[in-house]
């Protein structure tokens, strides 16, 4: 096995807490791990897998690092704040239009100082390989170094984050002297689920690792997830027999797009902080949540084991969002 580097950003380990309330509701106990709580202003599950993606960057002496994701995304929001304390310059690549009101995570984007590159949802759509080579490209010409990151921090490098996180719920099971049967989280680029999968299975941990879609089809993201995780094993030379893998993700509750909650997230979301004080976002973990809630009453999540929801934060989505919460809660 070949180590990778990593740098230590992350406030963990995360706490991993029992929600009472959710539970009696349900009939079955649910947990959470907080990793909502991996830091504030970098909160979220992006931050584990930038330990691993930008000490690459580093020891690749870049200094620039290239990134790219939709206008609200966590992910270029945690690079940019990284970035900017690791002493990189960050050139975020963003999906649609210049918005008129810079808030939540852009908000965040322009105090972390990053450059801000604006592409037409089409184009980027289709050219996105294209358009993070030509922006390199224009780095190199300028001499410097840049260094890209893929969508979410997903890739062989990123798995890492999450493989990590595997090994720390072995260790808060142990401690707790539980043995869920499920762990679940949302997925929108599958580098956690990756991570989660790979892990409890190179952790020889009996339990099933879920993804709630938020974008794409179960079968893009088994895909997507199955590339990462042969990716990682051969780049690091990892000794797992990858024959037993199972990838499970259910695409049941992505609604009408990304980033386009409905109701029942809504209220999903505003019970979970009445009764939990749990902060849910309306992109990612409002919506697993609410398919793990539907999945426990059909028994899709099957059995009768504890079940352990990854909360991989999101909270700024939620303030962007502020006036969808308050149309569908009748306060407007
Ligand atoms: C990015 C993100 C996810 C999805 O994680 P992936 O590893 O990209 O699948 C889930 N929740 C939040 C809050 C995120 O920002």
């Amino acid at each position: 096995m070949k180590e990778a580097p990593r740098l230590n950003l992350a406030h963990l380990p995360t706490p991993l807490q029992h929600l009472t309330s959710i539970s009696e509701q349900a009939g079955r106990n649910v947990w959470v791990k907080r990793d909502d709580l991996t830091g504030f202003s970098v909160s979220g599950n992006k931050i584990r897998k930038l330990e691993y993606s930008l000490a690459k960057a580093r020891a690749e002496g870049a200094d620039v690092i290239v990134t790219c994701g939709g206008i609200q995304s966590n992910h270029c929001r945690a690079t940019s704040i990284l970035g900017a304390k690791l002493g990189f310059k960050v050139h975020l690549l963003l999906r649609g239009e210049e918005p008129e009101e810079i808030e939540g995570n852009l908000f965040l984007d322009q105090v972390a100082g990053a450059e801000i590159s604006y592409f037409a949802k089409r184009y980027y759509q289709a050219h996105l390989d294209f358009i993070a080579e030509e922006i390199c490209e224009k780095h190199r010409q300028a001499g410097e170094k840049p260094f890209f990151i893929p969508t979410g921090a997903s890739d062989a490098v990123g798995v890492w984050g999450y493989v990590n996180a595997a090994e720390e719920l072995k260790a808060d099971f142990a401690r707790l002297g539980i043995q869920p049967e499920h762990i679940v989280t949302a997925t929108g680029s599958g580098g956690t689920q990756a991570g989660l999968t790979a892990g409890t299975l190179l952790q020889d941990m009996p339990v099933k690792v879920t993804g709630y879609a938020v974008c794409d089809d179960e079968a893009w993201f088994v895909n997507k997830v199955d590339t990462d995780i042969r990716d990682w094993a051969e780049s690091y030379e990892i000794d797992l027999d990858l024959s037993s893998l199972k990838i499970a993700v259910r695409d049941d509750y992505i609604g009408e797009g990304y980033a386009i909650a409905s109701k029942p997230i809504f209220d999903t979301i505003t019970k979970v902080f009445r009764s939990e004080s749990l902060l849910l976002d309306p992109v990612y973990s409002g919506k697993a949540f609410y398919g793990m809630l539907c999945d426990i009453e059909s028994n899709e999540l099957d059995g009768e084991g504890d079940i352990v929801f990854v909360h991989t934060g999101g909270a700024f989505g939620l303030f962007a969002q502020r006036q969808e919460w308050l149309k569908y809660s009748k306060i407007l």
